[in-house]
């Protein structure tokens, strides 16, 4: 029996490489049928401003194995993903980046794995090429952040270039928050899950549409999602500052009342504590606002996404090598996931 590997590819203005994207599959596909695996790629336009979806339009005229859909505007990377994960239908389902960053040629191992009875198979990067110290040194200590915050969940050095099989897609898919970090996601399910190792290359054309301002989101997103230590912090924070304060007190009613010292001069002390306090009183705010915000985000409930438009060959044209929808998966049609 022939079995499908769905392939998603989110794509936020890749019109220059989407290409040697192609060029770079075509081997790969072709490997994956000879081991008796269709494939089917579904790329997903994150809201491009350039060519991309006129390219993707035309690729999936070309070759019935690509659905193309295109979000009503750009909603992000991890949004892209999951509209990717709710319309795929392979039995093993592979993320990957357009940018050639994820070296395609890993899939048929990733596969393999599958094949051997694993459910989750994470790629994982060995090194680093082209990535300024900055975004390594950030990688790292985010990590290890996630790690102190009890948020272990996270493979360090794992992106999202992973295959999922079917009966763990269905678990991620279940997950219908708005702040989705789905590398912890993937870590929060569990199944059986292994790793392969690669060495990350550089992007090959075009620049990374990650700016500082996108990590960051996602960095706060991985934390309060995954964690309600920073909470506790603020609670422990002030009960510290609560308890010096009583002492502080304490001093001052003994330098009052027992040594019988009148404590007029106390401006600095006084503006220090004022000031302190203060800071703190927002910084706890803040916090909080970080939780209410999801929650009122959550209790909104809304889609993760919008589909706008799809390309993709009528079923018949595909009918001699594409099992398309022979089996009823769990994948919902519809684009706005519930
Ligand atoms: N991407 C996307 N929406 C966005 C940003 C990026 O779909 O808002 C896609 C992008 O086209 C690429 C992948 O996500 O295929 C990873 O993005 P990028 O290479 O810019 O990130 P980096 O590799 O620098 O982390
Ligand atoms: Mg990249």
């Amino acid at each position: 029996m022939t079995q499908l590997v769905s392939i998603i590819i989110p794509c936020f203005n890749e019109v220059e490489g989407l290409p040697s994207l192609e060029q770079h599959l075509a081997p790969v596909l072709a490997q994956l049928q000879m081991t008796h695996l269709e494939t089917e790629l579904i790329i997903v336009d994150d809201g491009s401003r350039d060519g991309t979806w006129q390219a993707i339009v035309a690729w999936a005229a070309r070759d019935h194995r690509v659905r193309g859909i295109r979000l009503s505007r750009n909603f992000g990377h991890q949004a892209a993903l999951t509209c990717g994960y709710d319309l795929a239908r392979g039995d093993a389902v592979v993320c990957l980046d357009a940018d050639l960053q994820d070296p395609p040629e890993l899939i048929p191992d990733m596969v393999a794995r599958w094949r051997d009875g694993f459910d989750i198979v994470l790629a994982v990067r060995r090194r680093r090429k082209g990535e300024s110290a900055f975004k390594l040194w950030t990688a790292a200590l985010f990590y290890r952040l996630l790690r102190v915050l009890g948020a272990g969940y996270v493979r360090a050095d794992s992106g999202d270039f992973r295959l999922l099989s079917r009966q763990s897609l269905t678990a991620l898919n279940a997950m219908r928050e708005q702040h989705r970090f789905i590398r912890g996601m993937v870590g929060w399910i569990g199944f059986n899950t292994t790793e392969i190792f690669y060495d990350r290359d550089a992007r090959h054309i075009g620049r990374t549409h990650y700016p500082l301002r996108k990590m960051l989101r996602l960095a706060l997103d991985a934390m309060v999602s995954f964690s309600s230590a920073p909470l506790r912090l603020a609670y422990v924070l002030s009960g510290v500052l609560m308890l010096m304060t009583l002492g502080y007190l304490m001093y001052v009613l003994m330098v009052h009342f027992v040594w019988g010292i009148s404590l007029v001069p106390g401006w600095t002390s006084l503006l220090l504590a004022i000031i302190g306090f203060g800071a703190m009183n927002l910084f706890c705010l803040g916090l909080m606002g970080e939780y209410v915000g999801r929650i009122y985000e959550q209790v909104k409930h809304r889609p993760v996404y919008f589909v706008a438009a799809s390309a993709e060959q009528p079923p018949a044209a595909a009918a001699p090598t594409a099992p398309s929808g022979n089996e009823p998966s769990g994948a919902p049609t519809s684009g706005e996931p519930r």
